[in-house]
């Protein structure tokens, strides 16, 4: 891995012991009594895959799209949905993946979520035809990237009231709007996107389409985001934007009920993003700590470094345990239709994806204080882990918003029971 600029200060041993494939041995050790016998010899291939073909590849100065195909070539930018000729796949195995790729280069991990699992997931469940088949190949192959476009200016939180409108006609759609904050957007070359036919009626009239780099009336700016300088997230603006009904995946009124039932997936695939930084920061913390001498010991011998490490992996293990039962989960969610139990997951997932973007916040924070001055300079991973974490709080919604799904789902409960 090529690091950015500046002067290695790291004790030599230390840095002999801070591989990747340490912290995956040490990860290991944790999160295999969680996962099937199938599980671990995935986990394994992945991390030996990563460690082998990826990691001599990651410049850190560089975007972070050059590797996508790296991870193309063993069908890992996803395992969510089938593809290929694997019955490995499934949102556990997606969080594995997540875990493993994040915990080597966490802001890789961000970009290929949102291509591999946000773009693409909607294709899988929803997408016909051809033309539906050969997008899906050219985003599994990591050649062709795909992102999201949802937010709008006035229309974060409350993204359902939308302003971005689709006109439709016998034969194709007429797409016009602003969407912002389109991860990957500014090198994109497919944008899933969601629009209304009357903004007095986004429930009834909303559209999930995809509109594609080369349709004329596209533009896309880059936003300055400083916490993930390797990936791209933009303005995008969509001007009278021809749309072929070939690539309508949901007609009016079913663009609602994929952007929510889609938020599910999506939620749950950053949850093992941000497991994989909090256990990234948790274990390198945990090697420096007892290599690193003061006072002419090691400073995990100081009951004040260790009980917060100490602290911080057991809500990390819970936690991650949380993430698999979210993952298991979201299998019924695509084989109920009792709205009860929907709502339950859509509660459910939002609860374990606050916990799990906070806790990575949380931990790769407090580390780096308890590493001191080395964490915040690129001799470790620290620094990097934390601002993808931040970017991991607020997408796929915001922590209020999460909050709010929440609070809303335990209190159904108390009304179903009719105290309220
Ligand atoms: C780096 C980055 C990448 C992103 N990638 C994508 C992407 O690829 N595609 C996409 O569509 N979007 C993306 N987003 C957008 C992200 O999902 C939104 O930022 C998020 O949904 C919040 O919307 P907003 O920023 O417009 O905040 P606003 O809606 O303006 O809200 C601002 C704040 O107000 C508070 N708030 C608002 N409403 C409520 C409420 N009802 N109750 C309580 N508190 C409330 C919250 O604290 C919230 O953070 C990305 C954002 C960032 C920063």
């Amino acid at each position: 891995m090529k690091k950015i600029t500046g002067v290695d200060i790291l004790e030599d041993e230390i840095k002999e012991n801070l591989t990747t494939r340490n912290i995956y041995e040490i990860f290991n050790n944790f999160i295999i009594p969680l996962i099937s016998e199938e599980e671990r010899d995935f986990l394994e291939n992945v991390e030996d895959f990563l460690i082998k073909k990826l990691e001599p590849k990651i410049d850190l100065n560089k975007d972070v799209y050059p590797l996508f195909p790296i991870l193309g070539k063993k069908n890992y930018i996803q395992r969510l949905n089938q593809y290929g000729d694997t019955e490995r796949f499934g949102m556990r195995y997606e969080m594995l993946l997540a875990m493993a790729t994040s915990i080597m280069d966490p802001e890789l991990d961000l970009a290929r979520v949102v291509s591999g699992d946000i773009f693409a997931n909607p294709l899988f469940l929803h997408g016909k035809g051809e033309h539906i088949a050969e997008v899906l190949d050219n985003v599994m192959s990591g050649e062709k990237i795909g992102c999201l476009c949802i937010t709008e200016r006035e229309h974060g939180c409350d993204a359902v009231n939308m302003q971005t409108t689709i006109e439709e006609y016998e034969d194709h759609l007429i797409l016009n709007g602003e969407k912002v904050y389109t991860s990957n957007g500014p090198i994109g070359d497919y944008f899933l996107v969601f629009g209304v036919s009357n903004k007095n009626d986004p429930r009834g009239s909303m559209y999930q389409i995809i509109a594609e780099r080369e349709m004329e009336g596209i533009e896309v700016n880059r936003l300055g985001i400083q916490s993930i300088p390797r990936v791209q997230v933009g303005q995008t603006i969509f001007n009278s934007v021809k749309i072929p009904k070939q690539n309508v995946l949901a007609a009016r009124g079913q663009g609602y009920k994929n952007l929510f039932s889609g938020l599910v997936a999506e939620r749950d695939a950053i949850i093992g993003s941000s497991l994989g930084i909090g256990w990234l920061t948790a274990i390198t913390a945990l090697i420096y700590t007892n290599l690193h001498t003061q006072f002419g010991r090691p400073i995990y011998d100081f009951q004040a470094v260790s009980f917060p490490i100490a602290k911080l992996f057991t809500e990390l293990m819970a936690a991650t345990e949380l993430g698999f039962k979210s993952a298991s989960e979201y299998r019924k969610t695509l084989k109920y239709s009792d709205p009860k139990f929907i709502k339950y997951n859509a509660a459910f997932s939002s609860g374990t994806k606050f916990l799990a973007s906070n806790l990575a916040y949380k931990i790769s924070y407090e580390t780096q204080q308890l590493c001191g001055g080395i964490a915040f300079t690129d001799n470790l991973r620290i620094d990097k882990a934390l601002e993808v974490s931040k970017v991991q709080e607020i997408i796929g919604g915001a922590r209020n918003i999460q909050l709010y799904l929440v609070s809303r789902g335990i209190r159904d409960i108390v009304k179903r029971l009719a105290l309220l």
